[in-house]
This record gives C-alpha cells, structure tokens and sequence, in this order.
C-alpha cells in the first residue's frame, strides 16, 4: 500500500466530499487530489527524484496537509520538523537528512532564512497568500504553474518519512517510516473500533508534524474523514473549531488536556459533537484525566501509547475501560498490529505485575534511525523495538507503563518511578506542575529530588513531604524540594528531566 492510494479511490467514489477545512476555506477531495498532483509536478521542477528529502517547517494547515500528500505523489521522503526547535536544532535536522527543498509558512520565515546559508537546501517553498521574498518559491504559484504528474506510487516498504523523536531523553533522533508502518499501526487502531469511524470530522489540534497527530490522520485518511486543521494551540481556538466545525475526533497530549481544563471560557463553547478523545504521548495525571472526563461528557476517551519509532501506536485502553478504576493508570493492552512484551536486562519475558523494559515487535516498527547505526542496533534487538520505557502488564494483559528508564531512581536498591511520585505531588493544591528526578547520595546512591512550580502562595516543601507520607512508602517521599519558576520542556512539551539532573550534578 502506499499514501497517496487513499486519494484514487477517495476521487472516483466521493470526488465532492469535503477533505479539509481550515479557516473557513473548504477542500473537497478532487480540488485536493488536482493540487496535490499540481504540487508533485512543481516538486519535480524543483529537483525532488525519488528518495529525496524534503523537509515541512510549518504550522497546522490545509496545505500542510496537501504538502504531506504532493511528496509522496512525487516520490520523495517527507521530513516534518518542529515548529518549536531553534535555529540550531532546524540546521542540525535539515543537514541530518540532507534535505534540499524546504516547505515553511510565513510566520516560519525567520527560522529557515536563519539556517539556509549553513543548511544542505536549495529551495524554500512558501506558503501564503501573498508574494514570498525574492529568491523563495510561492507554494500557490507552484500549484497554479504545472499541470497535475501522475502519481509515481512509491510505497509498501519503502521510505515515507523521516521523523524526529521528541528529543526528551537527548538529541532528536529521525525514524525511518515506510509506508507499510505507518499503515500498520493505523489498520490496527481502527480494528479495534476504538479509533475514528467513517465520516468523522477530525481536528488536527495537537501538531502535525508529531507522529501522534499523524496517527489520526492516516486513520482518517483511510476512513473517509474531513481533517479540519488549526494553526497553533489556544485553548479558545480549539473550542471554537470543535463547535464550529462539529468536529468528532480530536487528539490530545496530556499537557493540552490539562491547558483546556484551565481555560476560564470552556463552559462558554459547545462542544457535543465530540465522539472521541484520544489522548496519550506522555504519562496522564489522574486530575487531568478528570478534568478531560468533565469537560467532554459525551465523549470515549481512547488512550494511546507508543512512540515515534512504533508509528506510532503500541497499546490502545478503549473507552469502556475507562470506566474500570483499576484501570485507570493503564496504557491499554496491546494493539493488533503489535506484539508488546516486558523484559529483563537480559532480554527474557518477566512474569504479570513484574516491573522490566517494554518491548515492541510487528510490521508498525521503524526500519532504523537515519544513518545511526549504532542507536538503531542498540534499539532494535532481534526485530524488537526496546521503548526504553518501564512497564509491566497485569494478569490480563494490561500494561501500565510505569517510566521512562533513564528517569528511574534507585534508593539503597529500591526502585522509585518518578512519575508516580510526580502524580502525587500534582494532588497538591499548592503544585502547579512538578518534575522529581534522581540525585547522587553518598549513603543511599541516589535520592529523590523533587523540583515544584507551586501554584500561587503558600507551597512549601515540608508540608508537601508530609503530603506525600501516607500516600507513598518512605523511600519514595522527595528527601529535598526545590521551589521554581519554571520547569525546562522539549518542544513537545515534556519536562527534560536530563537537563534538570545534569544542572544539579554539575
Ligand atoms: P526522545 O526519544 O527523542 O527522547 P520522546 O521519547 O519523548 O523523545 P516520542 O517518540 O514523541 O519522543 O515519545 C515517546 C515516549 O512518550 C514513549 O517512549 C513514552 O515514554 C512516552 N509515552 C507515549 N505515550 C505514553 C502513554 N500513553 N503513557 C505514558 N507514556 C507515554
Ligand atoms: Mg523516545
């Protein structure tokens, strides 16, 4: 199978169904299907042959959306980068896979006029209404300026995109997806019936050059859906384009989730046409996971768990488990694409309720990580995916991934996950958000550290230790708390637990 299939059968069978709507602009599948080709033809112009990079810097749109597809019609290698990295890290993803051509926005412009000096690319694409600067390509004019090519086809194993980890843990690393994983974890989603249906209405809220969100659109590519986009996350904005454009299906990270809950106005907005929430990336606090109850009522909660190199989808928990309290910490069980296992250091299955590293195997599983061979041998072991994730399933089948290895913290042999104490601490109400990490102690080998951003006045680390007793053994009770303004994220949003433990150690 290969990407742009979706489209020739979409074309012949419901040519004017609407595709995308985006600021109030809507796409039908054969305009979408004509631009595309347009585009492919304007690539190639360009000097994009098959295998080519050619990397996408910009923000939600119906044409980033068509940019995505023209690639593939051309038979290049999308590379979706994030819109939140600074100019180093554009440079250092853009030389990484040698991308020639480069597709941004406007509001992008800056970043890539920064880096194209030092940056393998050739061609800046822009898209917007109006005029590019001089020596750029406008994405419209390429469109206007060729007559649609016929789709080259490329697909099965062959390379769809190279996509950055969420550089949590260190540098972001490019997986290398073919068309047959990403089609993999999609298929699988959807057997389970917990994914989008025929027909939905999917908000591409979350970005889209985030494997998370491409989970839902290869999903509702296949099903038939209409992708409504929006440009950048405010919660205002996000409510208004459920309500506006009776959106079914939206994808959520955590921190997002908890961004809406905040928001003053929510009540104002309605937003009962949600059928579905999916939700996942990172571990979800049971506060936010309320909230997102309280907040979408008639909405299944679905939660996904994986990661870029698994494109993306391991584990699935469905929305009437949701309403099993056991299983509220769960990530799911495995997805039917995926064959999902927990081992120890040496690599053997441990027993249910034992505590190892999460492994992956199936057809979903990324071919390597872009010319590191070293990091791709030591994730990819006899054709399982090693997360580097903490987890250990239930009697049943259930995984509850418990944390990320490198964020564990091992007092006198004791195992303490410091999400779990995290957790707890966010019950707090004087705990706005919080990160506990491991720090060297000379009797115990390490010591849990809490680092709190305290919500208004009055958080103070002796009662939160307090708090923290009798709702944790005492080896997991944080020995120091450190009060902060801030709490240093990836772009994705994620607290750089890496950084905060070098910062201390130093
Ligand atoms: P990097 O690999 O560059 O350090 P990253 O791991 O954050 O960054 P992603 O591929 O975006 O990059 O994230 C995958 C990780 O996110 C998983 O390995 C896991 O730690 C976490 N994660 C994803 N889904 C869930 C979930 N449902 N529950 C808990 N953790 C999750
Ligand atoms: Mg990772």
């Amino acid at each position: 199978m290969y990407l742009t299939q979706v489209l020739h059968n979409a074309v012949r069978h419901r040519a004017a169904y609407p595709l995308t709507m985006f600021d109030g602009r809507v796409r039908s599948v054969a305009e979408c299907v004509d631009r595309v080709g347009r585009l492919a033809a304007g690539l190639r112009v360009l000097g994009v042959g098959e295998g080519d990079r050619v990397a996408l810097l910009a923000a939600n749109s119906d044409r980033y959306h068509e940019s995505l597809l023209a690639v593939a019609w051309a038979g290049g290698i999308v590379v979706p980068l994030n819109t939140r990295w600074v100019a180093d890290e554009v440079r250092f993803a853009l030389s990484d896979c040698s991308a020639t051509v480069v597709i941004t926005d406007e509001r992008l412009l800056p970043v890539v006029a920064a880096v194209r000096q030092s940056a393998p690319v050739r061609t800046v694409v822009v898209m917007s209404d109006g005029r590019p600067p001089a020596g750029m390509v406008s994405f419209e004019e390429l469109i206007g300026g060729h007559a649609p090519m016929p789709d080259v086809g490329r697909g099965g194993a062959e390379t769809l995109g190279v996509f950055y980890t969420g550089g949590t843990t260190g540098r972001a690393k490019g997986a290398v997806l073919s068309h047959d994983n990403v089609f993999a974890s999609a298929w699988g989603c959807l057997a389970t019936g917990q994914f989008t249906t025929p027909g939905g209405r999917l908000l591409h809220a979350a970005p889209m050059f985030h494997l998370a969100d491409f989970a839902i659109w290869i999903a509702g590519l296949l099903t038939g859906g209409t992708h409504v986009m929006v440009d950048g996350f405010t919660p205002g904005g996000v409510l208004a384009a459920i309500e506006r454009y009776a959106v079914t299906d939206v994808l959520l990270v955590p921190t997002m989730i908890q961004v809406l809950a905040d928001c003053p106005e929510a009540e104002r907005f309605d937003v009962s046409s949600l059928v579905r929430l999916i939700y996942g990336g990172s571990p979800m606090p049971a506060a936010t996971l309320a909230a997102a109850r309280r907040m979408f009522p008639g909405a299944g909660l679905v939660q996904a768990y994986g990661m870029t190199e698994l494109a993306p989808v391991a584990t699935l928990l469905g929305p009437a488990e949701h309403d099993v309290p056991r299983l509220a910490a769960s990530a799911g069980r495995a997805a039917p694409h995926a064959e999902v296992r927990v081992v120890d250091a040496a690599g053997d299955e441990v027993a249910a309720g034992v505590v190892g590293e999460v492994v992956v195997r199936g057809d979903h599983v990324m071919a390597g990580y872009w010319q590191r061979p070293e990091e791709t041998a030591a994730a990819l072991r006899d054709g399982w995916m090693h997360t580097g994730d903490a987890g250990y399933f239930d009697d049943d089948g259930y995984l509850f991934v418990v944390d990320r290895i490198k964020d564990m913290i091992i007092v006198g042999g004791e195992n303490v996950y410091s999400v779990e104490v995290e957790h707890v601490l966010l019950q707090h109400p004087t705990v706005a958000a919080c990160a506990v990490i491991g720090l060297p102690d000379a009797r115990w080998g390490e010591r849990v550290h809490a680092l709190v951003v305290p919500a208004g006045d009055g958080a103070d680390g002796e009662q939160l230790r307090a708090f923290c007793r009798g709702r944790l053994a005492g080896y997991k009770i944080p020995r120091t708390v450190e009060l902060v303004a801030s709490l240093p994220v990836s772009p994705a949003g994620k607290v750089l637990k890496s950084r905060l433990r070098q910062e201390r150690v130093r």
